[in-house]
């Protein structure tokens, strides 16, 4: 039956957002290992976890399938969900410079390491600074590394707290 394979083909993924595109591979198509890529970012799932596409194509090269799904990180973003929040309070203007930089450091190093390690946003109103990311463990992280930075330039003026696993973390200078 000639017909079978395009009608497998065709009707596999139909439940599918994501149509089919038109670039697709030979490669992707239907095989023994399947292959996600997230079209919003292009990280890969592959063994159980995401990755930066580059460090995949080794992989992408073997697979034969391929499935455009968005990756929890990007949903996450896409819906303005987040896991983490850090909240910071009469930050004084002398260390804002210093403090976005760090952020934004450890933003860049985190995606790196793990593509679903996302700052969200850092926002700045009326004085206060609020940074969401896609998971608490960064934002516990970036909250350690703040208070390490900065705790001699602030002597005892400040604290941080959480009380609660899901609650945000809180930063005040006083
Ligand atoms: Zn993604």
């Amino acid at each position: 039956m000639p017909t079978n394979i395009k009608k497998e083909k065709s009707s596999k993924k139909g439940s599918s957002p994501y149509p089919k595109k038109k670039t697709e591979h030979p490669e992707f198509r239907k095989g023994k290992s399947e292959y996600i890529l997230c079209p919003a970012c292009y990280s890969v799932y592959y063994n159980k976890a995401w990755h930066h596409a580059l460090s995949g194509d080794k992989h992408f090269k073997e697979t034969k399938e391929a499935r455009f799904v968005i990756c929890p990180a990007d949903k996450m973003i896409k819906e303005k969900e987040y896991e983490g929040q850090i909240i910071m309070e009469n930050v004084p203007a002398v260390i804002k410079y210093d403090l976005f930089h760090l952020v934004e450091n450890m933003a860049a190093r985190a995606f790196h390491d793990d593509p679903m390690d996302r700052v969200i946003s850092i926002k700045e109103k009326n004085g206060r600074i609020e940074i969401l990311t896609t998971e608490n463990q960064l934002a516990q992280r970036i909250a350690m590394k703040i208070k390490e930075s900065f705790k001699n330039k602030m002597g005892s003026g400040w604290q941080i707290s959480h009380s609660h696993r899901e609650d945000p973390l809180r930063i005040i200078w006083k």
